[in-house]
């Protein structure tokens, strides 16, 4: 197997940057660097056949992710996640072509294995020793549990109210666990710092190249799962946002290597009524996000309160015909019961959340009830009993 990865791009000036180099965001703007491949060359190696034979996790599709040696994989088998139908949650909502997609079932039962797989892996490639980072969560206990992995040495700025099972699981697979006082952006603040003082590589959301290519995975799964055809929307729990940017992005590799055609969902960015940036930004019209002061959410993977990813997001949802609205703490801890009691399926706040979207869009109008619609789940409520 071959990567057919060429080099770093600024998604804003499109300046080009070394893949083979620690690089985090663009030196001549500030932005957001994303990977790019010769995917001309990467489908005449692979047609999407071949994917049959390969082994059921997001690394299947080698020829369009960033690591060059597959020896440099850091693995615990994330990825290719089931896609359920909704049997009995779809039609209580009224709807006829409900699916979730269950990333709570990946090592360390978040979607954040996903990324942190690749950057984790990026960076052993990259010869990186220490890495560090701010999470709201689940991002922390995936980067050190993929660092133990790597043996490569972590360090993590978190908020003191975060919740346990990501403190514990950070301390059991031996990182270095900071509490702070304060949120997410103050947690990078501190990060940003020590990395600087101590040179550890800052694996931030969006803020080193690497992670939306592990998220991008679920559109390519979305894709391959569902036979080489996408949903009509998507519905997304938005923190950071490298989910939703990172399907978006696939959706776009995919279709330049014939996989699929020009149809995309309309992607709908969900946040929570006490943290809803991209929501206002959206509504506003502007090209950027303020940062939302005072963020409050029962969700700790969406209370975020601004990131640098806010143009990327904002685009994916205008260009995709889709929007971005709030939800309630009530009805997101209403719809956590409401789904594990008609699906069976424990799902986290932040996909409770995407559920309870669900339900103002229908009664919105934005979505119809016989669409082919996919829910986000995005991990498991078992870290989060406290809601329970
Ligand atoms: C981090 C996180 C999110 C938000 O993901 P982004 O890609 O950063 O927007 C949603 N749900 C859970 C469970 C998370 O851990
Ligand atoms: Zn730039």
């Amino acid at each position: 197997m071959h990567s057919y990865l060429t080099n770093l791009e600024c998604t804003y000036c499109d300046a080009a940057y070394s893949a083979d180099e620690a690089n985090r965001l663009c030196a001549e703007c500030g932005k957001v660097l994303y990977p790019r491949y010769d995917l001309e060359g990467a489908s005449a190696a692979l047609d999407k056949e071949m994917l049959k034979d390969r082994p059921a996790n997001m690394w299947r599709y080698f020829e369009v992710m960033p690591v060059r040696d597959p020896a440099n994989v850091v693995t615990l088998g994330e990825g290719f996640t089931p896609i359920f139908k909704a049997e009995r949650f779809g039609p209580e909502m009224g709807c006829s072509d409900l699916y979730i997609k269950d990333e709570g079932v990946n090592p360390t039962a978040s979607f954040k294995a996903r990324g942190l797989s690749a950057a984790v892996s990026k960076a052993k490639e990259l010869g990186i020793a220490k890495i560090t980072m701010p999470s709201a969560g689940n991002a922390a206990g995936a980067m050190t549990a993929y660092a133990a992995k790597a043996g490569i040495e972590s360090f993590v700025f978190m908020p003191q109210d975060a919740p346990e099972s990501n403190q514990k699981e950070v301390v059991i697979t031996g990182g270095e666990l900071n509490l702070i006082d304060g949120l997410i952006s103050d947690a990078g603040v501190l990060s940003r710092a020590r990395a600087a003082e101590e040179g550890l590589f800052d694996v931030s959301t969006l803020q080193e190249p690497y992670r939306v290519e592990g998220k991008k995975t679920m559109g390519y799964e979305i894709a391959e799962q569902a036979g080489w055809t996408l949903p009509d929307a998507i519905i997304y729990p938005t923190g950071g946002g490298t989910g939703i940017v990172g399907m978006w992005k696939a959706f776009a590799e995919m279709e330049a290597m014939g996989w699929i055609g020009s149809h995309r969902p309309k992607m709908f960015a969900v946040q929570a009524e006490g943290c809803a940036p991209m929501v206002r930004a959206f509504e506003q019209g502007t090209e950027f996000a303020e940062p939302w002061q005072d963020a409050q959410t029962i969700a700790p993977g969406i209370r975020v309160p601004g990131g640098i990813g806010d143009y990327l997001i904002l685009n994916a949802v205008r260009e995709s015909g889709g929007g971005a609205l709030t939800v309630s703490d009530d009805e997101i801890r209403d719809y956590m019961g409401r789904v594990a009691r008609s699906e069976g399926m424990f799902i986290c706040p932040e996909g409770a959340a995407t559920a309870a979207a669900l339900e103002k869009l229908l009664s919105d109008g934005l979505l119809d009830p016989d669409e082919n619609i996919l829910l986000l789940n995005t991990g498991s409520g078992l870290k989060n009993l406290d809601l329970v």
